[in-house]
């Protein structure tokens, strides 16, 4: 994996020159490791929906990046994933909780509009009870 510079510097390079790069660098781990058997070369900078392998803060932005990310729309429309993980950016752990967050915050959204359509509800039986009964004074009050 090639962070930041180095991927800039490389992603324009042909997959042999990168690859021959990588191995040269394994094997300065591994000596052994002298040919590969299958190689994948990705170039998520250049690809205009990713542009990176994951999220990063521009020089001149802060932290509140990843919470404007991660803030739904009227609420009903929810976001997970590692860019929506303040504390815990770039990481698989980041995507789980922030998953596990959307999940949470998408419950109470739809408890908080069920108990409100519940109370109007109730409202509702309530204004037509409190109708009912008056109707039935006045007749009563009108037959005696
Ligand atoms: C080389 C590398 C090594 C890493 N090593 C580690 C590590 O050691 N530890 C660690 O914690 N993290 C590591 N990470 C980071 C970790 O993999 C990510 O942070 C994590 O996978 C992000 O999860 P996510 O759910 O946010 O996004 P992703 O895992 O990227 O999931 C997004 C999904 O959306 C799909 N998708 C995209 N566009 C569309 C579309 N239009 N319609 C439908 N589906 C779509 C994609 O195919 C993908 O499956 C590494 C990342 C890389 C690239």
């Amino acid at each position: 994996m090639l962070p930041a510079v180095a991927a800039d510097a490389m992603e324009p390079e042909s997959d042999d020159t990168i690859v021959a790069a990588c191995m040269q660098r394994l094997r300065t781990v591994f000596p052994e490791a002298t040919r590969a058997i299958a190689t994948v070369v990705t170039r998520w900078r250049s690809d205009c929906f990713s542009q990176g392998a994951y999220s990063y803060i521009p020089v001149g932005s802060s932290g509140t990046a990843y919470d404007d990310a991660a803030e739904p729309v009227d609420g009903r429309l929810f976001f997970a994933g590692e860019y929506t993980s303040r504390k815990h950016p770039t990481t698989a752990g980041g995507a789980y909780l922030s998953g596990l967050h959307a999940a949470s915050e998408l419950i109470r959204q739809y408890e908080e509009t069920r108990q409100a359509s519940a109370n109007r509800a109730s409202e509702n039986v309530h204004r037509l009870r409190r109708k009912r009964r008056c109707q039935a004074i006045q007749l009563l009050e009108a037959l005696s």
